[in-house]
């Protein structure tokens, strides 16, 4: 069994991604060509915002994003301390300071009351200017961004939403990537709408931001005529070399049809098989990913919580053995990641993300696992539970 079988897929839609990039071969037009604007115009109209703006990879769309808002030193940008280095990386990287908060030990995403606490500190401190809350869509779940947007506008602060994880994902008939004053994914092979290499992109309704975001993305370039050609040689402001290529996007509008057709309802009924079986099996120790009425889940992982007497790399191991293999997202919490050691960043108080550090466990899922392997690793994992 794969923990994401992305054979499987490519498996389905072998005919026509072939032809895609083909298609792209045969027109050498590599970089920026029509698959890209396509691809652009059709995701801006899925997600239900404005603008897209295609780029190299996830990490890339969180820092122009940042850029766009001129973060930097001095700035205090507000992360779940539960994540992907990413959403911290992303605003030390412009000199900014990540200030961490902890999560909802329910859903994973960031606790908006722990926030408004984070914020309330950094202004009593007095040394930073609380400036960007970076939500992240763990997993594939949207954050409560009601919550959240409330304690933005409390402290006019700037939402940006790493939906790196989170695409396809819904809260309240919304989809992900909306929420954000600028929002971010990731086409990571193994996100839930992922490329053949690296990708990523940026989304906004506003319409300045995005003429910035696309003057970033190639090198500071003037944007102001995008017909003429020799406005890329006009640089406005120090800039990226941050684009998709042709392929790439080729493969995406291809993938992006049967995401949206059969994969996200598939994977949801997958989600749900485990559930079931977990249920069936009268497991209630391990604790189930939870999503509220509200929401809708893209299911990036399936991360359940072992119950702490249970050795977790021995059940891994186990699992690894009967040929089921397992992963730890996330074995550290960012505020005790090296890269912030001796920094503000380093002093936070996040016991949940604790906690979940040292109890998770996300089980192979894609839309392509059936009824029968799902029931495998259930009863494979009662077992373990049994013997220990
Ligand atoms: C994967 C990921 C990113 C970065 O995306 P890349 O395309 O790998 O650069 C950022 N944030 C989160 C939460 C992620 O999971």
């Amino acid at each position: 069994m794969q923990f994401r079988d992305l054979s499987k897929q490519y498996a389905c839609l072998k005919t026509q991604i072939d032809c895609a990039i083909q298609d792209v071969l045969l027109s050498s037009n590599f970089i920026s060509g029509g698959p890209v604007k396509k691809l652009e115009k059709v995701l801006a109209d899925y997600v239900g915002v404005k603008h897209c703006i295609t780029c190299a990879n996830g990490t890339d769309a969180l820092t122009i994003a940042l850029k766009a808002w001129n973060i930097g030193k001095g700035d205090a940008v507000f992360v779940p301390d539960f994540t992907f280095f990413s959403s911290g990386e992303c605003p030390a990287g412009l000199g900014a300071t990540p200030i961490f908060v902890d999560v909802d030990s329910s859903t994973y995403n960031m606790d908006p009351e722990q926030l408004e606490v984070a914020v309330q500190n950094i202004l009593a401190e007095g040394r930073l200017t609380p400036k960007v809350v970076v939500a992240v869509d763990l997993f594939g779940l949207p954050a409560n961004y009601e919550k959240i947007k409330k304690v933005c506008d409390k402290y006019s602060l700037f939402l940006l939403e790493d939906g790196a994880q989170g695409f396809g994902g819904e809260f309240k008939g919304k989809k992900a990537c909306s929420f954000g004053d600028i929002s971010t994914t990731s086409f990571f092979p193994a996100k839930p709408l992922g490329c053949y290499g690296d990708g990523g992109a940026i989304f906004t309704d506003n319409g300045s931001w995005a003429d910035l975001i696309r003057s970033l993305c190639v090198h500071g370039k003037d944007t102001s005529n995008p017909n003429d050609p020799n406005s890329k040689y006009n640089n406005l402001r120090i800039g990226f070399n941050s684009r998709l290529d042709s392929i790439q996007a080729a493969v995406l509008l291809q993938k992006f049809e049967s995401f949206k057709s059969n994969e996200l309802h598939d994977i949801n009924r997958v989600a749900k098989w485990y559930r079931e079986c977990f249920i069936a099996e009268e497991i209630s120790d391990v604790e189930l990913p939870c999503i509220d009425n509200d929401f809708y889940s893209s299911w990036a992982q399936y991360t359940v919580q072992v119950p702490s007497y249970v050795n977790r790399s021995e059940l891994q191991k186990k699992l690894k053995e009967l040929g089921i293999p397992t992963n730890v997202y996330y074995m550290k919490p960012m505020h005790l990641q090296g890269a912030f050691s001796g920094t503000r960043s380093e002093t936070a108080d996040c016991p949940i993300t604790e906690r979940l550090c040292s109890s998770v466990l996300s089980l192979p899922i894609d839309p392509f696992k059936t009824k029968d392997e799902v029931a495998y690793v259930v009863s494979s994992i009662k077992e373990f539970l049994k013997n220990n």
